[in-house]
């Protein structure tokens, strides 16, 4: 049974057009799932994600990737609902999963095996990021090698292809890629003058120790 309200259904293209108009992907790149229970709800394979209709978007079980039988529209699920399912297996507080072609980090994954700690916004994300080794898109070989580059994070790149960020919702995971993306690019930037400094698991523990002192996920933002 398809648990997603209609409601559900409008975050989820809010969030995939966010994606389209902040720039992280190009035509029908990327995708975005939310989950609920037993099920995710994910954008429509081949769709420019600004362009989705709330019932365009696919509810399929988490379990065996059964389309829900009640799904009326000729939309299939994205390509990569594959990846999406067994990173909600492996990732028990992930609610959301975004999935970007963004500029910096694609451009990155071809290059490094992390993306380091150039800056404090590493926190968020549990540490430097992981690039996942290269295999085809929609495989089950990238959705094991995504789900692997996860481990203790909430984000990953992905060689030669693009990026994934896991939020505690579907806006809250489109900001984590904005982040992530805006980490790819500070980090670039930076090896264009030389090696940066890199922050010290010692040091990233202190900014995570300050967050919880400060209380700062409780301050107002529209996502947490
Ligand atoms: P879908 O259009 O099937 O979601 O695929 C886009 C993509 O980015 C594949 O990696
Ligand atoms: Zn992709």
């Amino acid at each position: 049974m398809d648990p997603f309200t209609l409601q559900d259904r409008v975050a989820l293209c809010d969030a995939a057009r966010e994606v389209s108009t902040s720039g992280l992907v190009v035509g029908s790149a990327g995708n975005v799932s939310v989950r609920s229970g037993e099920h995710l709800l994910v954008t429509p394979m081949g769709s420019r994600l600004p362009a989705i209709e709330p019932r365009d978007c696919v509810c399929v079980a988490l379990a065996d990737g059964a389309v829900d039988p009640g799904h009326a529209r000729p939309t299939r699920p994205s390509s990569e609902t594959p990846l999406h399912r067994l990173v909600y297996a492996a990732a028990p507080d992930a609610v959301a999963i975004v999935h970007t072609h963004s500029h910096f980090a694609t451009a990155l994954s071809a290059l490094v095996d992390e993306l380091p700690a150039v800056h404090y916004v590493a926190s968020a994300f549990g540490g430097p990021v992981r690039v996942a080794p290269y295999a085809t898109y929609g495989s089950d070989a990238l959705a094991e090698a995504v789900a692997a580059a996860l481990d203790g994070r909430t984000a990953a790149l992905m060689a030669n292809h693009g990026a994934v960020a896991l939020g505690r919702s579907a806006a809250h995971a489109v900001e984590q890629a904005q982040q992530l993306e805006w980490w790819a690019s500070v980090y670039w930037h930076a090896r264009v003058f030389g090696e940066p400094a890199i922050l010290s698991d010692a040091q990233l523990d202190e900014v995570s120790a300050q967050h919880r002192a400060l209380r700062y996920s409780e301050a107002a933002t529209d996502t947490r």
